[in-house]
């Protein structure tokens, strides 16, 4: 579901989470995945310029949250 695949800028390590932002869909996974770092929490006030990846080992935010809804 969430690929990790891309490596931190800053740090140069590979802990990196996506950000989902919003509410979530299914509650026990959205938890499971946030305590797997497989994503973290970008709460639920979205902007126009949201990055789209966090290190969780730095903190560094990157990149641009990809629009899922059709405008
Ligand atoms: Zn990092």
């Amino acid at each position: 579901m969430f690929k990790k695949y891309l490596t931190c800028p800053e740090c140069n390590k590979n802990n990196v989470a996506c950000i989902f932002w919003g509410y979530p869909t299914d509650t026990d996974l959205y938890l499971q995945a946030i305590k797997d770092k497989e994503i973290v929490d970008g709460g639920c006030l979205v902007s126009d310029n949201d990055p789209k990846w966090e290190c969780t080992d730095c903190h560094h935010k990157w990149g641009t949250r990809e629009e899922d809804e059709d405008k």
